[in-house]
């Protein structure tokens, strides 16, 4: 028996540990699932996490589900019979069991809220009786040829890691200024209905992140919001069947090139508005963008100054300009996991990269498993598998062929005997 642990037990994880419970009641070898949770299952998409109030939308549609989409190639001669029993865990089954669905459908099959999704995901969990260990993991290390998992408790031991989530919703600019808000601190006011008043508010960063924040501020008392991002302009979110099914196939995705398929995440996902965040923005003459990236943060004479670095051709300008409130919206950080590394286990992945550890080298590095190349004990990054194996992997356009992917890996099956001396967290 083999060990996948998983960092974060959100969509990903439970995918995954749905995936390999089917294949378990299928009598077909899987490794065992354990996810390692700081808060629950889920947490992400309510209110305590610290990247939503729970009551913002869905952005994809909820039947792109734990399984979505539903063409598994597992194993061979009953990929039918694997699909067919990962249907009791889609998010129309959720809605059944829970007398839900003929709501949903009359009322026109609504986007449900980040709240009503974690309920979901809870629910399937629940179902599979899924593996989690409570605490948060503050060191990875290797330990011969397994990861081991530190927790304030605990340590847990794997032949195999998959890390998830988008990192710190506390990072801040300027921490312990309140004029500057972090992603968690903006979602606890707002959950709070405390109602945010000031005159001039800069909003950094032009993704989804901070367009869900700019959408909730558009009912508070602001006067003009300013949109700070480096790019040209606020882009819209090319949301067609050709670029949506980029996201849930990416059959295709390798036979590109990757300045190819840079410019498809760009068009796509990285640093873009949905067109419905977008259409509401545009209605709202409060907000307007500015371009350049934050060199500098100051807090004086009741303000912050944002000194903003512009690339102007060849020549870098830099402009300074004051607000009364800064929120931090800069938001997924798919690095965030690499200062929990011990030096044993970076210099491990520095060996496999072969070179310095870098977000440029990681995500050329993780191959058709989503795992990195050359690294053993396996080390899954799916959040960074969007240039090589799809745009779909690191978010929840085809959380069905993530958990293909990874379940697929080759993992090396751990000796009994040394498994015993390893002290095993009680669940
Ligand atoms: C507010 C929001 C809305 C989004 N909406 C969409 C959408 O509509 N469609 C879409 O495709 N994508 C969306 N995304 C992007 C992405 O798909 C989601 O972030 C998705 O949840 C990623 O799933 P995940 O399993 O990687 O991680 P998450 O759901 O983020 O789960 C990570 C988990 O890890 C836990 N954790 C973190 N650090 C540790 C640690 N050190 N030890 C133990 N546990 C830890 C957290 O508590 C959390 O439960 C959204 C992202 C956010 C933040």
């Amino acid at each position: 028996m083999t060990t996948l642990a998983v960092i974060g037990a959100g969509p990903k994880a439970v995918a995954v540990a749905a995936k390999a419970s089917v294949l378990g009641d299928m009598g077909i070898d899987t490794p065992e699932v354990i996810a390692v949770e700081r808060t629950g299952v889920a947490a992400n998409w309510q209110a305590s996490g610290g990247w939503t109030d729970g009551a913002q939308s869905l952005g994809t549609s909820p039947e792109k589900d734990v399984g979505f989409p539903y063409r598994s190639s597992l194993v061979p001669r009953r990929n039918a019979e694997l699909d067919e029993r990962m249907t009791r865990y889609t998010w129309q089954a959720y809605l059944i069991a829970t007398g839900q669905f003929a709501h949903w459908i009359d009322r026109g099959r609504p986007a449900p809220t980040h709240r009503r999704w974690g309920q979901y995901l809870r629910w399937v969990a629940d179902r599979i009786n899924m593996s989690v260990v409570h605490g948060e993991v503050d060191r990875i290390g290797v330990t011969g040829q397994r990861w081991a998992l530190h927790t304030q408790d605990d340590t847990v031991y794997a032949d195999a890691l998959m890390i998830t989530g988008p990192g710190h919703a506390e990072r801040t600019l300027l921490p312990g200024n309140p004029r500057v808000l972090s992603i968690a601190q903006f979602w606890h006011r707002a959950a709070q209905h405390d109602r945010i008043t000031a005159e001039r508010v800069a909003m950094i960063g032009g993704g989804e992140t901070a367009a869900a924040m700019l959408n909730e501020l558009r009912g508070h008392a602001v006067s003009t919001i300013t949109v700070i991002s480096p790019e040209v302009t606020l882009f819209t979110r090319g949301e067609s069947f050709f670029e949506n099914s980029l996201f849930s196939d990416p059959t295709h995705w390798t036979a590109l090139t990757l300045d190819e398929r840079r410019n498809a995440i760009a068009r796509t996902d990285r640093g873009v508005f949905s067109s419905s965040v977008q259409e509401l923005l545009m209605a709202d003459d409060r907000i307007r963008h500015l371009r350049g990236r934050v060199a500098h943060a100051v807090g004086r004479d009741e303000q912050i100054r944002l000194t903003l670095s512009t690339n102007r051709g060849s020549e870098n300008v830099e402009t300074v300009h004051g607000f009364d409130l800064v929120i931090d919206g800069s938001g997924v950080d798919a690095l965030w996991f690499t200062t929990l590394f011990s030096q044993e286990a970076l210099d491990l992945l520095e060996l496999g990269l072969g070179g310095p550890l870098s977000g440029e080298r990681l995500q050329e590095a993780i191959g058709y498993d989503l795992a990195v190349d050359g690294v053993a004990p396996k080390l899954f990054l799916p959040n960074l598998a969007g240039l090589n194996q799809g745009p779909g992997f690191p978010n929840l356009s085809c959380l069905g062929l993530l958990s293909d992917r990874v379940l697929g890996a080759e993992l090396p099956a751990t000796n009994p005997a040394r498994r015993d001396d390893e002290h095993q967290p009680v669940r």
